[in-house]
């Protein structure tokens, strides 16, 4: 069990971490991202093109972002784990996180950017499919539906994506949206609609999805939601997009989460209810919802916890001076008024730590703040 203290460690690995890796990275922060045994990368792993991510004008397609912004942390120093985190204890100065290999790590600060989770529909047929004709990643599934019908369900940006990428493989895509506009935006939605590979089924909800006992799904049930007429589609696959869900079950209610389990912080910053963790990304946004916002985000969440750990060391160097100058005053009463050297510290770990010629070297609890964070901050704020 490593008994390092770390300043930083990122949970996720989506644009809202890799950002708050780069920037605690080039604070000298020696960030550790905790990336998530399956879904390292979040979202935009199963994405096709993004469009809209400033820097590309031709777009580029979701996992490569990741991998470049995975490649532009690391150079700078961040270290990157593929592990869950199964067990968080965030209350203290010192935050400890286990994860499903078992090792536990430190860290004096922790930023939760662990995004979201696809919302299902609920229904038995859902979970009896599930990877047997339902799925929930069209990047990854839609070349197993080559030549078929398929049904695609929502309305928002992603169902949009998802059936215009499907239309490469399926001899004919069922969008079904429980409304009778689109949540998409307008260019989607146009593009969509335009693709004569495409069949909408408005003001539809899915109430069943049938298939055969071991076999696959082959139908879907739908309702129509203003004459309450029933009839059944049959499909070879069902893709379910309607949007995402925070991943927050498992902080077990240590940090305070809104009515809909979204992460409250103090606005504009990215503090949590706990001092030295803070969120980023979808897991406190259900908004906006965008690499880039979620990005920005993870931004703020380092320049915040950087900002926390430099406090906490002057406080905690406040405090040694202060207990050390009533040591030197109560030894010159004793000793006849021998003072201790004013430029050396020892460390609770017995080290000594000379302070005049590391002059950015801080102590927060039993460890320091690296000499060399405090001076790459020093160059980051210059920014
Ligand atoms: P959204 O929340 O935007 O859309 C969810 C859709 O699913 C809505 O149309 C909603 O219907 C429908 N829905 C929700 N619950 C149910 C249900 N129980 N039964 C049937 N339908 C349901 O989620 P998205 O994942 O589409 O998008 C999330 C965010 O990510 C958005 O901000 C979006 O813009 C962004 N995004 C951007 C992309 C891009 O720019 N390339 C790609 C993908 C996503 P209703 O409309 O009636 O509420």
């Amino acid at each position: 069990m490593s008994e390092e203290i770390r300043d930083v460690i990122i949970v996720g690995s989506g644009p809202a971490g890799w950002t708050a890796a780069l920037y605690a990275a080039r604070a000298g922060l020696n960030p550790l991202v905790i990336g998530g045994a399956i879904d390292a990368g979040g979202a935009l792993m199963r994405t096709t093109t993004v469009e809209n991510f400033p820097g590309f004008p031709e777009g580029i397609f979701g996992p490569d972002l990741m991998t470049k912004m995975q490649e532009q942390a690391e150079k700078f120093g961040a270290e990157m784990i593929y592990e869950d985190v199964t067990d968080f204890q965030l209350e203290g100065d010192v935050k400890v996180l286990r994860t499903d290999d078992d090792a536990v790590y430190r860290a004096r600060t922790v930023i939760l950017s662990l995004g979201s989770a696809y919302r299902k529909l609920g229904l038995d047929g859902e979970a009896q499919f599930s990877a047997r004709g339902v799925s929930y990643c069209a990047t990854c599934d839609g070349f197993f539906f080559k030549d078929q019908e398929i049904a695609v369900v929502g309305g928002g940006d992603s169902a949009v994506t998802d059936a215009l990428f499907l239309t490469r493989f399926a001899s004919k895509v069922h969008v079904i949206h429980r409304r009778d506009e689109l949540r998409a935006s307008k260019i989607m939605a146009d593009r969509l609609l335009a693709d004569p590979k495409v069949e909408m089924h408005w003001n539809s909800q899915v109430v069943d999805i049938l298939g055969e006992d071991g076999g696959s799904a082959n139908a879907v049930v739908l309702r129509d939601t203003q004459t309450g007429e029933e009839h059944t589609l049959p499909v070879g696959g069902v893709f379910v997009a309607i949007g995402q869900e925070p991943r927050t079950d498992i902080l077990g209610g240590q940090v305070q989460l809104d009515d809909h389990g979204y992460i409250v912080v103090q606005e504009p910053g990215t503090a949590t209810s706990l001092p030295g963790v803070f969120a980023a990304g979808d897991v406190v946004d259900h908004v906006y919802c965008q690499a880039i916002t979620a990005a920005g985000t993870g931004a703020r969440a380092a320049l915040d916890a950087q900002h926390y750990l430099e406090q906490q060391s002057a406080l905690a160097l406040a405090a040694r001076q202060s207990l050390a100058d009533g040591q030197n005053s109560a030894d010159g009463q004793t000793t006849g008024g021998t003072p201790a050297a004013s430029d050396t510290q020892t460390a609770e770990n017995g080290q000594a730590k000379d302070n005049a010629s590391q002059p950015d070297s801080a102590v927060i609890g039993d460890t320091a703040l690296s000499a060399n964070s405090a001076a790459a901050s020093t160059g980051n704020s210059a920014e």
